[in-house]
């Protein structure tokens, strides 16, 4: 293996590098760094999340960009904000003890006037989401004429977002003669489409087989039913005491749903998806970093790239459609060489995909079985006795204020010490775990939509479905009608199932023991002068039911709530204070009306 003073570097930023731990180049940073050096080839890099590829192509970059010209000479386009702001940090890394350079990133979702001045003010490297980068140059604030490099880093991934049309738009007002270097980690037809459109004899370099993923990371799955998936994901969790984790949900409600479920359980979780405000996400992602946050749920999309280390746990709520997706998710994990859990909960019909990922990674999955609560409990116990054992004494404080402990203790044997000292905690699990039931066996049908003990995350269809009389044609999205149904029915959104938003009207399916109080909740509110209307449909057991002819308050919709769309109370946008304070509830109950 070369040592990086041999890829055509300076030394000055070989020592940058090497001072943030980079001793040895990645296999990618082998082969890419001498080509793009050259200054003068297009390349295609075929590479996976986590294998180095920022610095495969920032530290050419850097060298390359002439620090005394103020023109932009680098574009780097990138599908998420995240990861804009993840490669420009990676830059400003690398190039800080080396070159005095202007990099700027420009993303969606944020201060377009922050951006524009910043700029402004000269930027020699931009990194972008392509939707902002052409807003920005149909402003007239960004010029690409004077660019020689652009970077297309996880072009599969922003074709996918739907951002064929505006990479072709930069594309194309780019000089001629630039040099384009695309990194995805597939390689579909869109992607050979661009490099054939825009790239002259591209070099290709392959690392490890395609969708081959990491050799780190260790594929597991345990089978359980669809409506223990939460209760699984607990096990896990408390059974895997030092677990830092991502966990993977399809949908953007479903994410919040698992994180409100995990944080009112009591465990330190957030959510990150794409219904939170920028600042939000940002808060999220910055406690994930430092890792006073332990576990993010998290879309596919929000989580695409980021780039955490030491992440031990990559879990997965549902297997995604399309395996890329799982190659993304669990590349979180055994990031830099370090080793990786990517845990699959899945129903028996998800079984399928994992012989189809298995053929595709060319990698077995071990099926793992969920722990009982006993064995919950065991380990439990071990790493409190444990964290006993190695405590840290400090031997001459404590000694003045001990007289009075051994005094209280004075008739309690070692034994009784030690297990009264483990009851503390253990109570708590004891207590949970007593008579918990064996989740890797199917259990008897349950007619309910969630259980009692914040089950069924993933499982909400036989509970009530509800008809109402308004939908899109009201300027509703799915996100307004939640928070309705939680404002006016004063429960957590967690107790809503499906949302199915239709022109004129919607149907919901709520957990049956809010029906009554959702139905009562709505009596009397108009939404946009339209009388709301709600009625039981035909697949609920029970006798037809209709409110709203009797208006007792009225309140109403004004359907234009500005920016903020935050429907507070556990929702998935409320402003991190709605959701701070939810925390501080527990949840659930007692919500704040909000005006609508
Ligand atoms: P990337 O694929 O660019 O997201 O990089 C994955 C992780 O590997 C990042 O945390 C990098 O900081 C780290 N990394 C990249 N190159 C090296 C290297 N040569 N030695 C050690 N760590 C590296």
């Amino acid at each position: 293996m070369k040592s990086f003073d041999a890829l055509g570097l300076s030394g000055q930023l070989v020592e940058a590098i090497r001072l943030l731990g980079f001793e040895t180049p990645t296999p990618i940073q082998e082969q890419a760094i001498p080509i793009l050096l050259q200054g003068k080839t297009d390349l295609v890099g075929l590479a996976q999340t986590g294998t180095g590829k920022t610095a495969a192509f920032g530290l050419p970059l850097i060298q390359l960009i002439d620090e005394s010209n103020r023109t932009t000479q680098a574009l780097i386009l990138a599908p998420t904000r995240e990861l804009s702001v993840q490669i420009t940090t990676d830059l400003e890394n690398f190039s800080k003890k080396v070159k005095d350079l202007n990099i700027v990133t420009v993303y969606g979702g944020a201060s377009i006037s922050e951006q524009i001045r910043k700029v402004k003010r000269g930027a020699q490297i931009i990194v972008a989401t392509p939707g902002r980068l052409i807003d920005l140059i149909e402003r007239r604030v960004v010029s690409l004429s004077t660019i020689s490099y652009v970077v297309l880093d996880e072009a599969d991934e922003m074709l996918n977002m739907g951002f064929k049309d505006a990479i072709d738009e930069i594309l194309s007002s780019t000089p001629d003669e630039k040099n384009v270097w695309l990194f995805s980690a597939t390689m579909p037809r869109e992607v050979r489409e661009i490099s054939k459109n825009y790239m002259s004899n591209p070099q290709e370099l392959t690392m490890g087989e395609r969708n081959q993923g990491n050799e780190n990371i260790d594929h597991q799955f345990m089978m359980v039913d669809d409506r223990d998936k939460y209760l699984a994901l607990k096990r896990m969790v408390d059974y895997s005491t030092d677990i830092f984790g991502v966990i993977f949900c399809r949908t953007k409600i479903d994410t919040q749903r698992v994180a409100d479920h995990l944080m009112k359980d009591g465990y330190n979780a957030d959510a990150l998806h794409g219904d939170l405000t920028q600042a939000q996400r940002d808060r999220v992602m910055k406690s994930f970093k430092n890792k006073t946050l332990q576990l993010l749920v998290a879309t596919d999309v929000a989580a695409r790239g980021i780039d955490v280390s030491n992440i031990t746990h990559v879990i997965h709520m549902n297997l995604p459609d399309e395996i890329e997706y799982y190659t993304h998710r669990s590349g979180r994990t055994a990031r830099a060489g370090k080793k990786g859990i990517s845990l699959a909960i899945i129903s028996k019909k998800e079984m399928g995909k994992i012989s189809q990922i298995e053929k595709t990674l060319k990698r077995r999955f071990t099926k793992v079985l969920v722990p009982t609560g006993d064995e919950v409990c065991q380990k439990k116990i071990m790493a409190l006795t444990q964290k006993m054992r190695n405590v840290e004494v400090n031997e001459e404080e404590i000694d003045s204020f001990l007289p009075e402990v051994y005094h209280e203790l004075r008739d309690l044997s070692k034994e009784d010490i030690i297990k009264r000292f483990a009851s503390i905690e253990f109570n708590r699990f004891l207590e949970y775990y007593r008579d918990a039931k064996d989740l890797n066996k199917s259990g008897s049908e349950r007619s309910r939509v969630f259980s009692d003990d914040g089950g069924g995350a993933e499982s909400y269809s036989t509970g009530d479905r509800i008809f109402i009389n308004i939908g899109k044609m009201d300027g509703l999205e799915k996100g307004d009608l939640l928070g309705l149904i939680c404002d006016y029915g004063e429960i957590d959104k967690a107790k809503i199932g499906k949302i199915d938003l239709k022109g004129a009207y919607s149907f919901f399916e709520l957990e049956k023991d809010v029906t009554e109080k959702v139905m009562k909740g709505f009596e009397g509110i108009e939404v946009r002068g339209r009388k709301v209307r709600l009625e039981m449909t035909s697949n609920a057991p029970r006798e037809r039911k209709e409110v709203g002819d009797f208006p007792r308050k009225r309140r109403s919709f004004d359907g234009d709530r500005g920016g903020n769309r935050s429907y507070g109370g556990g929702g998935g946008r409320g402003g991190s204070r709605d959701r701070d304070r939810d925390r501080d509830r527990g949840g659930s109950g007692g919500r704040e009306r909000k005006r609508w």
